[in-house]
């Protein structure tokens, strides 16, 4: 609920005010309010401490897809969806002390895919799209390109010191973002070995599941939770959770079993009430595979036939259990699904990913200490989601833009027109007739926002996106960086200016 709070008390005032002066109660109300708020980030800047270097813990939080747009409109939801003023609303990641715009061109592309991006903060270099841990030499989907090419990750620079390592995401496991801790490709697609040609298995390329598994830093991960069982289980295999659905692998191997086998006291987990067993004080490892691909949209995860935990909750199981390692840890966590639902097109369930992906961030602030744990909050790449038009303060971020509360602004076809839009995608239709969205509730879950360009799927942004962080070393983050600059401040507050 917003409450509108008149900007002026004598009508003829008021008449010269315009309607987007209004701002809701709890927001600043007239000059003498800006001002104080004003003087009071001043202070709290002049006074931000400047963090120790060196950290005992890392934490890599990324949003993918979670371009700048994307914060703000995701704010404005998280604050309206708390019944405040959406647009000076404060998120968990708002209000950490240090930020940087990150350029995020890969190697071989304006416009990177997560392979490249993931590779650049994970293992300090750019590389082509498509390709993970292997540096730009190489050439997609060629093996044996990829020889002598591989570049090491945080986790495993952190696992060879003792450290422990855990990735946790909301895509399947083997996808791109969280194989960039543990897997080395020069394809990205090759997720089971029924995805790789032949050419590249016997030239002694693995796939990135068996490198969950058996891999030199996947092998060692103390905690692994997301989805994607289907790439780790052979064709023969039904999954518990679908009936219907079956493993993918062609080779008959079974490597959740495997996993069981190399990790006697670890702990395996499909499904949510499995997950809450884990107990860190008697089980080693946590390996948690919650659908045969991704995981549910945190939009329709109650509704999930098994039940699947939050992101919020396997950020906190996953820090506690790393929290008992005497030498520290590195975690990746992602929200991985804010980039589907933009490819989609539907704005509902990237918005509903993003506030997850805050909250993930809130309770990992929560969890530690600034003192110790350096917490970096990014994105891989952007997409195309605009926030336009003049909205009225308090308008619905996910409604038609209205110049005052219900009288919408039309365009030049008389049809009126959402805030939120995308450069290219399925919201525009093939036919390029417009629908008026004035007439459809533009706030359903399943509503796509209009595009200007037709596309199956809505394409990523190469525009720069945020780093935001707090914590030991958070301060090296500023300025306009390169993606890769990321991986350097992580591993000199983790290592020290003498480990090269
Ligand atoms: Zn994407």
């Amino acid at each position: 609920m917003r409450l509108y709070r008149p900007a002026c008390l004598i009508a003829a005032v008021c008449l010269a005010v315009p309607a987007y002066a209004q701002t809701a109660a709890d927001a600043a109300a007239d000059t003498a309010a800006y001002r104080a708020q004003g003087e009071a980030a001043l202070e709290r800047l002049k006074r931000e401490p400047v963090p120790p270097s060196r950290a005992r813990n890392v934490i890599i939080f990324i949003g993918d897809g979670m371009g700048v747009s994307t914060i703000t409109a995701a704010r404005i939801f998280a604050g309206q969806a708390a019944g405040k003023d959406g647009e000076s609303f404060e998120t968990a990641m708002d209000a950490l002390p240090y930020a940087a715009l990150v350029k995020t061109y890969s190697h071989d592309a304006q416009v990177s895919d997560s392979a490249p991006t993931a590779t650049a903060i994970m293992a300090g270099i750019k590389t082509r799209n498509g390709m993970i841990g292997v540096g730009p030499e190489a050439q997609v989907g060629n093996c044996a390109s990829g020889k002598g090419q591989l570049v090491p990750s945080l986790i495993g620079l952190a696992q060879d010191r003792g450290l422990a390592t855990g990735v946790v995401t909301t895509t399947g496991i083997t996808h791109a973002t969280p194989a960039s801790a543990y897997a080395q490709t020069v394809q990205r697609d090759w997720e089971s070995d029924a995805d790789m040609p032949q050419a590249a298995k016997d030239q002694g390329c693995t796939d990135i599941a068996r490198q969950l598994i058996e891999g030199s830093t996947g092998a060692r991960l103390n905690v692994v939770l997301g989805g994607g069982r289907t790439h780790f289980l052979p064709k023969s295999v039904r999954d518990p959770e679908h009936a219907g659905k079956s493993g993918a692998r062609g080779d008959g191997r079974d490597l959740i079993a495997a996993w069981q086998r190399a990790n006697p006291n670890g702990h395996y987990a499909w499904n949510r009430a499995q997950f809450l067993t884990f107990d860190p004080a008697r089980h080693t490892r946590l390996l948690g595979l919650f659908e045969p691909n991704h995981m549910q949209f945190e939009a329709d995860r109650a509704k999930d036939p098994a039940g699947e935990p939050s992101l919020v909750e396997m950020t906190e199981t996953a820090i506690r259990a790393l929290s008992r390692s005497d030498k520290g840890y590195v975690l990746l966590i992602e929200g991985g699904r804010i980039d589907h639902a933009h490819h989609a097109g539907n704005a509902f369930r990237a918005l509903t990913d993003a506030k997850a992906f805050d909250e993930a961030v809130a309770a990992a602030l929560r969890l530690t200490s600034a003192n110790d744990t350096l917490i970096v909050t990014t994105a891989d790449h952007s997409h195309t989601l605009t926030i336009s038009g003049y909205p009225v303060r308090g308008n619905p971020i996910l409604g038609a833009v209205a110049e005052a509360p219900g009288k919408p602004q039309l365009a030049m076809d008389g049809k009126g027109y959402t805030t939120l839009g995308y450069a290219n995608g399925p919201g525009a239709g093939h036919d390029h007739a417009r629908h008026d969205p004035v007439a459809v509730d533009t706030a359903a879950p399943d509503y796509r926002q209009q595009a200007t360009v037709p596309l199956s799927s809505e394409t990523h942004a190469g525009e720069d996106v945020a780093v935001r962080a707090s914590g030991p070393g958070a301060h090296l983050l500023r300025g306009t960086i390169e993606q890769h600059t990321i991986f350097y401040v992580i591993r000199e507050a983790l290592f020290g200016a003498a480990q090269k």
